[in-house]
C-alpha cells in the first residue's frame, strides 16, 4: 500500500454510519490480512487511536462500537476520558511518558504501550503501589534504528525486560513499535519482522517474561503488512477517524518522510 499520501486517503467520519463503515473496512482488512498470513483475525486486536480528535466526536466513535481506546499523550487523554467518563470505556497510552506524568497514566489508564526505560517504570511502579493497582505494559522497540525514534535498541530488550521482574505492578505483555515510514514496503516488513525476532529471542531467555506476547504493531498505513508478519495489535488512527490536520512530528521527534509531509 502507498503511505505517501494519508490525507486525501481518509476523509474524516463525522457520522455514527461513517465510524461504521470505516471499522467495518478496517476489520475487513484486518480479516484478509490475517488470512494470508493463515492466520485468525480474532488473534488481532484493533485498537483505534483518537488522538487530536474531540470528544463529541469519539462519542460517534463509541457509538458506532469501540470501546477500548488509545492515545499518544497523556494530558489530552486523560481530558477525553474525563470528558468520556459516562461512557464505560478503557484507554491505552501509546505514547512517550515523562516520569512526572506517571501519576495520570495510572489514574485513567488501562494499559501503557511505550514504556522504554527504566525510570518511567520506576516511576509508575511507585504510583501504581500508592493506587494499589497493576498495570499492562508494552515495551517499545526501535526497530528502524532511526536515532529520533523513541524506544529500546533490540539488543537492550532482553535484559531490560528481565529487569521488570522487580516491579510486580507492571504487567508485562509484549512488545511495541513504529515501523519506518517509508513507501517501500520491504523496508517496513523487516521492522515488523525485527520486532518478532527480538520476542523470540526474549522467550527463549524465559518464556514466562512476556505475558501474552503481544506484538504491538501496525497503523493506518502499514497495519496489513504488520498483521502478515504477526500483528496481534494494530493501532489504527486516521483509516477511522479521518485524516489529522497535526503532523507526525508532533507525536515523535523529527519523523521524515513521505508520511509526515
Ligand atoms: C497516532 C499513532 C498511531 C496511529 O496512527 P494513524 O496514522 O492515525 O493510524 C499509532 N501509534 C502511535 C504510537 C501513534 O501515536
Amino acid at each position: 500500500m502507498d503511505q505517501s499520501t494519508p490525507s486525501a486517503d481518509y476523509p474524516e467520519a463525522a457520522t455514527i454510519a461513517d465510524f461504521e463503515a470505516n471499522l467495518a473496512a478496517v476489520h475487513a482488512n484486518i480479516a484478509a490480512a490475517a488470512a494470508r498470513a493463515g492466520r485468525r483475525a480474532e488473534e488481532v486486536r484493533l485498537l483505534p487511536i483518537s488522538k487530536t480528535v474531540p470528544a463529541e466526536r469519539v462519542r460517534l466513535a463509541v457509538a458506532a462500537g469501540c470501546r477500548h481506546l488509545g492515545e499518544n499523550k497523556v494530558q489530552e487523554a486523560k481530558a477525553k476520558a474525563a470528558a468520556l467518563a459516562d461512557l464505560d470505556l478503557s484507554w491505552s497510552v501509546v505514547g512517550h511518558l515523562q516520569t512526572n506524568k506517571a501519576k495520570d497514566v495510572v489514574a485513567f489508564a488501562d494499559e501503557f504501550q511505550a514504556l522504554d526505560s527504566v525510570r518511567v517504570a520506576q516511576a509508575l511502579d511507585r504510583r501504581l503501589q500508592a493506587a494499589d493497582r497493576t498495570l499492562d505494559v508494552l515495551v517499545q522497540v526501535n526497530t528502524s534504528a532511526e536515532p529520533q525514534k523513541y524506544g529500546l535498541d533490540p539488543d537492550e530488550v532482553p535484559e531490560f525486560v528481565r529487569g521488570l521482574a522487580e516491579y510486580p505492578t507492571l504487567r508485562v505483555q509484549g512488545l511495541m513499535t513504529l515501523a519506518v515510514f517509508s513507501a517501500d514496503t520491504d523496508l517496513v516488513r523487516r521492522c515488523f519482522r525485527r520486532l518478532r525476532d527480538v520476542r523470540e529471542r526474549v522467550r527463549d531467555m524465559d518464556a514466562d517474561l512476556l505475558g501474552a506476547g503481544e506484538l504491538s504493531m501496525g497503523m493506518s498505513g502499514d497495519y496489513e503488512v504488520a498483521i502478515e508478519e504477526g500483528s496481534t495489535c494494530v493501532r489504527v488512527g486516521q483509516a477511522i477517524f479521518g485524516a489529522r490536520a497535526t503532523p507526525d512530528s508532533h507525536y515523535w521527534p523529527s519523523a521524515v518522510g513521505p508520511a509526515s509531509s
